[in-house]
């Protein structure tokens, strides 16, 4: 095969053959021992650096405009806010979501079983998802192993991705809700205020960084449990005093472990907290002191699947609502 490059044989890149001779230009000589792959010579089409600075920002930019205004917005992208967008793009491939995520990262705590531990344990029936993702378990009769969490939880996230509606802003943080009155004086929740992460993470060292809007019809919240991001919404609305059906001491917090009882009480108490915002996953269980419930995520999965239904409910009401006035 030609050698993509004008060859010395034998020379090594700093030798002095090549201090004089800048049009040679030499390789180790080890090279010559590569065995040949279809890659050797690649070439990529030329492009112009300014050209790539467009290709993103215009994109970026176009699809801030368009989610200005979303029909559900999902606050986190863990296993619970995966899951919903997952449903709501098959029971409602039309509805607008955006998904905002604060870490680089989307998945949350389901790229690892429990203790960092690659396996993820999914209990009956809920390995009903994995089989319409198609994605590979071990059965072992009223659970399912799945070899590695990350397997799980790519595939979910690749599904979610290729709806054409759905946006995953992430590195982007939500610091706050929209929260409006009715004419009866009902508060409800009509959007979140978001921002850069890193933005969010250094209010106390710099000063006036205000943040973003998207409105929202529907907000559904899976947070995660307590952490310097987690339950996000939650600690907001009862600061707000909107929780004070479920939480008049603030929340409490999620309860001791119990696999058992967790996972039927996470997807069960899946609800609308307050008007336009639906709770999901882990969050939940900070409100409802219910118990954590170890590494076993059939929960956050189902829970996120029952979310996508109630919020199609609360649009479709909404909607409704809108077209009469
Ligand atoms: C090793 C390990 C051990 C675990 N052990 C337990 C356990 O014992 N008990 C237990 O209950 N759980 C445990 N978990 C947590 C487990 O991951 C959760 O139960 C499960 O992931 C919760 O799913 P979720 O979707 O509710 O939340 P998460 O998977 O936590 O996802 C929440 C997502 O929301 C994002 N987010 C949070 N706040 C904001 C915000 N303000 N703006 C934007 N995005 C935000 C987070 O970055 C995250 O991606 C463990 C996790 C790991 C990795």
């Amino acid at each position: 095969m030609t050698p993509p490059c004008q060859v010395v044989p034998e020379t090594l890149p700093y030798s002095n053959s090549n201090v004089n001779s800048p049009s040679k230009v030499t390789v180790p000589a080890q090279a010559h021992q590569q065995p040949s792959t279809p890659f050797d010579g690649y070439k990529f089409e030329p492009i112009r650096e300014a050209t790539v600075n467009r290709a993103m920002t215009s994109r970026y930019f176009r699809d801030l405009e368009a989610y200005a205004e979303s029909d559900i917005v999902i606050v986190g992208a863990g296993s619970a806010g995966l899951s919903c967008a997952y449903e709501l793009s098959k029971i409602a491939p039309d509805v607008k979501v955006a998904i905002i995520e604060q870490n680089v990262a989307p998945g949350g705590g389901a790229w690892l079983g429990g203790q960092l531990f690659s396996a993820m344990v999914i209990r009956k029936p809920a390995h009903l998802l994995l089989d319409e993702l198609e994605v590979p378990y071990e059965d072992e009769g009223s659970y399912v192993v799945c070899k590695h969490a990350a397997l799980m939880t790519s595939t979910l996230l690749s599904k979610v991705l290729k709806n054409g509606n759905v946006k995953l802003f992430n590195a982007t943080a939500v610091e706050d809700l929209i929260v409006k009155q009715d004419p009866q004086g009902l508060k409800y929740c009509a959007g979140v205020v978001t921002n850069w992460t890193l933005v969010a993470l250094n209010h106390d060292t710099q000063s006036c960084m205000d943040p973003n809007v998207i409105e929202s019809k529907v907000i559904v919240s899976g947070c995660g449990h307590d952490g310097p991001f987690g339950a996000q919404c939650v600690k907001r609305l009862a600061k707000l005093g909107m929780l004070d059906e479920y939480a008049q001491n603030g929340i409490q917090g999620m309860g001791a472990l119990d696999m058992n009882s967790a996972e039927d009480k996470i997807v069960n108490n899946t609800r609308e907290v307050v008007p336009g915002m639906i709770l999901t996953g882990m969050e939940l269980a900070e409100v409802d002191g219910s118990p954590r419930m170890g590494p076993t995520f059939g929960a956050m999965f189902v829970s996120g699947q029952r979310a996508a239904h109630l919020a199609l409910a609360a649009l479709r009401k909404k909607q409704e609502e809108e077209t009469k006035v």
